[in-house]
């Protein structure tokens, strides 16, 4: 007897690895070092003892795409929410990439933008950030213009390297779509609200440009499961073809309802983060033997100057748990660091000096 073997053109691909460890201090995955409001917490409870269980959901999430739009200023039907930010991209590669589509990545980046595009039978096809690892808008419009993507995927600010691009490049990379069209321009800002400048302003009816966000990392909500896109309303409509219907909870969408509620607590959050950032990466700078790269994100980028992997070794026999990308194509010794709490990054900071000395010596 034999066993099917998977769609050959998933043979060379490998699911996502984020290795977790039991340590004390976790710094691995961008998640916010605090929990959300307690009163968050009973609020989601509450509504959700009123809901119906035994019926389905609201299958267009109405509630919550109204929330989330007009807490962004935008109509309810530029909004569609999803089971994290990466079903988003998955609903969204499902719709407009495909067989005989590309999709463009610049990497660095988050890997998941090709592994999706890969899972959705996308062609992928890879740009080359610039060694500060901005996005050079000539360079992705002579690619735009030859490759003819369907889907041009940005993150920023960037995963990994914490990157913001500037508006100006947004902007260059969105008239290359547009010229060399009929494309899409996803921008996905993960981190959207740790940066200073958002692509959410450009989006319009006639703009090929959709904009991804998540619950994960700003509102402390990873374990919701929580994401939405803001693009063309007749874009968002299309989604409805590719995504299975009821695919969002009805816990989901009533805890990201009353997670609105608490804005002014998640802003608080996040103004706390980005000063924190600024104190990690300042005191990340003044040890030696490593390159600290500018962060738009609840995480920074640093390069050791020497084995990336032996420090990494050497920081989860101290309890401290970074992501590895030490062996990564353009991230040779490379450390992302997420920011956690100032006790967390002082314990970080300690166990770094000690295991640099040690390395010295
Ligand atoms: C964390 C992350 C996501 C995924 O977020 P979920 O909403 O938890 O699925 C998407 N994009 C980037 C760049 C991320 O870092």
């Amino acid at each position: 007897m034999s066993l099917p073997k998977p769609r050959p053109d998933l043979a060379a691909l490998e699911g996502y690895h984020s290795p977790q460890l039991d340590v004390d201090v976790r710094l691995n995955t961008n998640e916010s070092p605090y929990a959300p409001p307690a009163a968050f917490v009973d609020a989601w409870l509450g509504a959700l003892r009123e809901v119906p269980l035994n019926r389905y959901p609201d299958r267009d999430a109405r509630e919550l795409r109204a929330g989330i739009a007009a807490a962004l200023g935008q109509p309810a039907e530029r909004v569609f929410s999803a089971n994290g930010s990466n079903e988003v991209l998955q609903t969204l590669l499902l719709t407009y990439g495909g067989p005989g589509r590309r999709a463009l990545v610049f990497e660095p980046t988050y890997a998941l933008h090709a592994h999706i595009a890969r899972i959705t039978a996308t062609e992928v096809v890879t740009a080359e950030r610039a060694a500060d690892f901005t996005i050079s808008p000539t360079e992705a419009g002579v690619m735009i213009a030859a490759e003819r993507p369907a889907v041009v995927m940005v993150c920023s600010p960037n995963n990994p390297t914490g990157t913001v691009e500037s508006r100006a490049t947004i902007e260059a990379l969105l008239a290359a779509v547009i010229d060399h069209g009929p494309g899409l321009l996803v921008v996905d800002e993960a981190y959207g609200e740790f940066a200073e400048h958002s692509a959410l302003e450009l989006v319009a009816d006639d703009v090929p440009l959709v904009v991804v966000r998540t619950y994960s990392k700003v509102w402390s909500l990873a374990a919701l499961r929580l994401g939405f896109a803001v693009g063309p309303e007749a874009m968002i409509a299309e989604f409805e073809k590719t995504v299975l219907p009821y695919h969002l909870s009805a816990a989901t969408q009533v805890a990201g309802c009353e997670a609105l509620g608490f804005d002014g607590e998640m802003r608080e959050r996040v103004g706390a983060l980005v000063a924190e950032r600024h104190r990690l990466a300042g005191a990340l700078a003044r040890l030696p033997g490593l390159t600290v790269y500018p962060s738009g994100a609840n995480f920074v980028l640093v390069r050791v100057d020497g084995d990336g992997h032996a420090l990494w070794e050497r920081l989860v026999e101290r309890g401290i748990l970074v992501r590895d990308f030490s062996r990564w194509p353009r991230l040779d010794n490379c450390l992302r660091i997420t920011v956690g709490t100032p006790e967390e990054d002082d314990a970080l900071l300690a166990a770094l000096r000690d295991a640099l000395t040690k390395e010295a010596a």
